[in-house]
């Protein structure tokens, strides 16, 4: 079936169709519509809701659950990598020993046994000197953007932020309405000019948010001299750092990078952690790792929110820490996710057109592409969808002005055949896009 022409949200749903859940979609659409004729009121929505879309990579996460296709458009860890028999083991162990604080409400700032933890390994892992004080654990880092939004931003206040940068940070500090500024980034982070220059000429800076390490979507990492100019320029202007770093322990390559909050003897860094790549995501814990002047404040928006963060899991995830080894484990995602990138690389290296050029992360889950400036991603991505391979195209990491000729690849959730499987044939679909985007040939004169 050709695609071509259509809208990506359009050529998405045929595909969905295809799986036969759209059969679901359907009929809860059409119920919805008669519940609407039959005279319910129209639902008033807070004024954020006329600025927040659901984004088309839900739309394509849902395609990518068709076993035949091949995604390198999720950020999924590769599952066969939790431990999950070791983790049952465990829960058993904690509800036999200690079920009745297990199943009950805790502190807000979360298991000591675990922000003890937490601070340890900030503090051996990225020569932080952090007290488990300084800890709040979140239900994921994604909470922790959340609660960040809450407590630094009203309307109009302005976010300086890597160009691109995390999808997930723009959807939860849209909630609040910033005004967002990309700060010019090469392959060392932001330039350390157009950082300045935007700090002196912009009023209402509440945030310089940035993902240091291997960052999602680019998997490109800070040099040490740019993270020491950060820290730097922040102190001058007095502007908090948001340091998100989920990605930073998933380091192929010499060695760790080092940590902005490390460098800071302002306590203007806030460092956003996770669990999330180095053990596993479906328990959802991070942390926000803080001065006191800040954390305090995290600790009140996160009351208010969800009271606290699963008792249960937070014991579980101790008790696991406690008996076996993380680091190793940590040590095994690397060697794995390594040679998934590996087989990426050499993929894209042997089979892309000339024009399209990509980075070559030394650590984390992603890549990113730039094709030919004819080219357009989302175009791309309808027809390397016929030829069942997903991914995500990068305008959308652009907070305020997406480049259309980028994408973003995962590695790390497949076999390194399948990656190279996905590879060729998205590179057969760049091809056949490079094709309908030439100008005609002039007519041979005869
Ligand atoms: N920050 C970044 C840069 C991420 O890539 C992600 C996950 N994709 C998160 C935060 C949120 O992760 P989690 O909530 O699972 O900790």
């Amino acid at each position: 079936m050709h695609l071509e022409g259509l809208t990506l949200s359009f050529a998405v749903c045929i595909l969905y169709q295809r799986q036969e859940l759209f059969r679901t979609r359907t009929h809860l659409k059409s119920k919805i519509i008669t519940q609407g004729r039959n005279g319910t009121v129209e639902p008033r929505f807070a004024s954020r809701m006329g600025i927040l879309r659901a984004s088309d990579i839900r739309e394509i996460l849902k395609v990518t659950q068709n076993p035949e296709i091949i995604s390198f458009a999720g950020g999924l860890p590769a599952p066969e990598l939790f431990p999950a028999s070791a983790i049952a083991e465990r829960a058993a162990e904690v509800l036999a020993s200690q079920g009745t604080v297990a199943l009950q409400y805790s502190p807000t700032e979360g298991f000591f046994a675990l922000r003890q933890i937490i601070a340890e390994r900030m503090n051996t892992i990225w020569h932080t000197q952090l007290m488990p004080e300084e800890i709040l654990v979140t239900t994921g880092s994604q909470q922790g953007l959340d609660l960040t939004g809450k407590l630094f931003l009203d309307e109009g206040d302005v976010v300086l932020c890597e160009s691109p940068t995390y999808l997930g940070a723009i959807m939860a500090f849209n909630v609040f309405k910033p005004h967002w500024v990309e700060v010019a980034t090469d392959d060392e982070g932001m330039e350390p000019e157009a950082l300045e220059d935007a700090l002196r000429t912009h009023e209402r800076i509440k945030l310089i948010y940035t993902v240091p390490n291997f960052q999602n979507p680019t998997g490109r990492t800070w040099s040490d001299q740019r993270r020491e100019r950060l820290v730097q320029l922040a102190a001058k202007y007095e502007v908090p750092v948001i340091e998100d770093n989920p990605y930073g322990e998933v380091c192929f390559e010499g060695t760790l990078p080092r940590a902005i909050q490390a460098m800071d003897s302002r306590g203007l860094v806030i460092c956003l952690g996770t669990f999330s790549k180095i053990f596993c995501p479906g328990l959802r814990l991070g942390w926000v790792a803080a001065n006191r002047r800040y954390l305090d404040k995290y600790v009140i928006l996160k009351q208010a929110g969800d009271l606290h963060t699963s008792t249960v899991d937070q014991m579980i995830a101790a008790s696991y820490m406690k008996t076996h080894d993380l680091e190793n484990d940590i040590q095994h995602k690397r060697d794995v996710y390594r040679k998934r990138r590996d087989a990426m690389l050499s993929a894209l290296e042997a089979e892309m057109p000339r024009g399209v050029s990509f980075t070559r992360p030394k650590g984390g889950l992603f890549l990113w592409v730039e094709l030919p400036t004819s080219l357009d991603a989302r175009q791309l991505l309808i027809r390397s969808l016929e030829q069942h391979v997903a991914f995500v195209p990068g305008e959308a990491f652009f907070p305020t002005s997406g480049r259309k000729n980028t994408l973003r690849l995962n590695y790390s959730n497949m076999p390194e055949a399948r990656i190279i499987e996905g590879v060729r044939r998205l590179a057969v679909a760049v091809r056949k896009e490079l094709e309908v985007g030439r100008p005609a040939q002039a007519p041979v004169s005869v």
